[in-house]
């Protein structure tokens, strides 16, 4: 692809998510060199702008501190982005009008070029936008094609299982069903962490780990986005998707490569992630502690004033393999809590009479992993059992220069799109492993909703609900109770 011209669409450009981070991560790639050299960038929507009405609203969202608004790379850059608007989402009239104009353009060699279509549009229109973008005339542009499709992939089972029914025209190879947590540094880590380090995948397994639980905290509310919140609730929003999917690159068999006998990316990474959802069962509302916090309701969007949408939830899974049997995996997200931070800590068993180790390996805000070790205490009693217990951390975030140029590309993004250009799948969800990971949360979601199960409350700015630390103490020491 990097040796083709390519055009990109980004539908429902006039968005949120184009101008934050679909149109920015173009733009480091493009100041890397890194976008084929004959590139086109066209904006799709409804709402109606000219093409110098949609760079200057682009514009502020290209500038994020370290970029001159005045920098020539971001001039040039803007001027590759067009912008077109049609009725609707399933306009033929106006796509076609779009491909037009693209291939009418002297300076660009249309014909030959490679299109990706970025969706960028809310689910309910994606069915209709393939529909129309499938029966558009392949004499337009006759290189490859390739979907981007963000999450959210359904609301349940069987919302997914239409929503990819939409997409079945198209071959598993040309969609790339974006998770943005795959590529955040710490998390395409894990994998490299336990390949290149015995020391730590030899004990990664039932019998040296005690648990294992994954955090997403975030310190405010829904902040005037409660409308869409409310319809999913931070199980689907957080829990089904990002938090799963590092829970499964935690607990996958690790492939003995990542790419085949011809050189090509294997499909073993995937194939590995699917395994382990095999044997997860669904989560039980047993192992559930649901949380809303005080003020949700207050927020104007928000029009069901009853609703019993969990802003908080810990969810405790298991992985019925050998290497997994019996440990709870604890999922745990939560809204308007006392910090921001993502991590994983992987608890080890203890060894009587010292306390157990841990090694947390933290995805944001600052990539690192930090393991616990216990000494001695200096200058202690000899001949006495106590220790002192020290944190080995190292840092994993880039600290150079200001030089954009100069680092490395980290935006999860950014890379995400690198690897749509390369052709590499194995940081996107395939259908199948998406299906399953649905049936995992389905029966606890619809429990909710269908029994409208009371959510405990908790303060604004709290660790979540009282009830936490013993809802977590009980669901690690019942450590045994796996539904194999
Ligand atoms: P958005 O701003 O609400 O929608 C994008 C564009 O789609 C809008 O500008 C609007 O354009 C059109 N649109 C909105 N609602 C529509 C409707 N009901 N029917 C038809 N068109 C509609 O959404 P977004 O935040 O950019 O997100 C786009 C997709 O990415 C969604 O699926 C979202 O869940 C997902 N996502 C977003 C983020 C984020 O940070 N924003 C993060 C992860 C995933 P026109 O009116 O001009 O047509």
């Amino acid at each position: 692809w990097f040796q083709k011209p390519l055009v990109v669409v980004v539908i429902g450009a006039s968005g949120d998510l184009a101008r934050k981070k679909t149109y920015p991560s173009l733009f480091e790639l493009y100041q890397h060199g890194l976008l084929p050299k004959e590139t086109m960038i066209w904006g799709y929507a409804r709402t109606a702008k000219t093409h110098l009405e949609f760079r200057d609203h682009l514009h502020p969202h290209l500038t994020p501190g370290q970029i001159p608004t005045s920098s020539k790379k971001l001039k040039d850059f803007l001027e590759l982005c067009y912008y077109h608007n049609g009725k609707s989402y399933g306009d033929n009239e106006a796509y076609a009008a779009m491909l037009g104009e693209i291939t009418g353009m002297d300076t660009f060699n249309a014909k030959d070029a490679n299109v990706l279509y970025y969706l960028a549009i809310p689910p309910n229109v994606f069915a209709e936008t393939v529909a129309t973008l499938e029966g558009m005339p392949n004499a337009v542009v006759q290189g490859k094609t390739r979907f981007v499709i963000e999450k959210p992939f359904g609301r349940d089972t069987a919302s997914c299982q239409a929503l990819l029914d939409g997409f079945k025209g198209l071959g598993e190879e040309m969609q790339f069903r974006l998770d943005h947590y795959l590529a955040k540094p710490m998390v395409e880590n894990l994998a490299t962490l336990r390949m290149a380090n015995p020391f730590l995948e030899n004990m990664w397994n039932h019998e040296h780990v005690e648990s294992v639980h994954i955090r997403f905290k975030e310190p405010f509310g829904t902040q005037g986005r409660g409308g869409y919140f409310d319809q999913y609730n931070i199980i689907r929003d957080v829990l089904q998707n990002h938090l799963l999917q590092v829970l499964l690159l935690v607990a996958m068999e690790l492939p003995s490569s990542l790419f085949d006998s011809a050189g090509d990316e294997s499909d073993s990474f995937r194939q590995a992630k699917i395994e382990v959802l095999e044997r997860m069962p669904p989560i039980v509302l047993e192992d559930a502690l649901l949380g809303q916090y005080d003020g949700y309701k207050d927020d104007p969007t928000i029009k069901n004033k009853d609703t019993n949408c969990p802003t908080y939830a810990a969810l405790r899974c298991f992985v019925n393999s050998k290497r997994w049997k019996g440990v709870p995996f604890i999922l745990e997200a939560g809204k308007a809590l006392d910090q921001k931070v993502v991590d994983v800590q992987v608890k080890f068993k203890n060894r009587h009479p010292f306390p157990s180790n841990m090694v947390t390996i933290e995805v944001q805000p600052k990539p690192s992993m930090t393991m616990t070790a216990h000494m001695k205490p200096l200058g202690g009693a000899s001949g006495t059992m106590d220790v002192t217990t020290t944190n080995l951390t190292t840092d994993y975030s880039f600290d150079g220069s200001d030089d954009i140029l100069s680092k490395p590309i980290e935006n999860a993004y950014s890379r995400l799109l690198l690897d749509v250009l390369r052709g590499h799948q194995n940081n996107f969800v395939r259908s199948d492993e998406l299906v399953r990971s649905w049936e995992v949360f389905t029966p606890l979601l619809h429990q909710i909703e269908r029994d409208n199960i009371q959510p405990v409350m908790y303060e604004y700015g709290s660790s979540g609900p009282s009830s936490r630390p013993a809802f977590m103490d009980e669901m690690v020491q019942a450590n045994m109770k796996s539904s194999l």
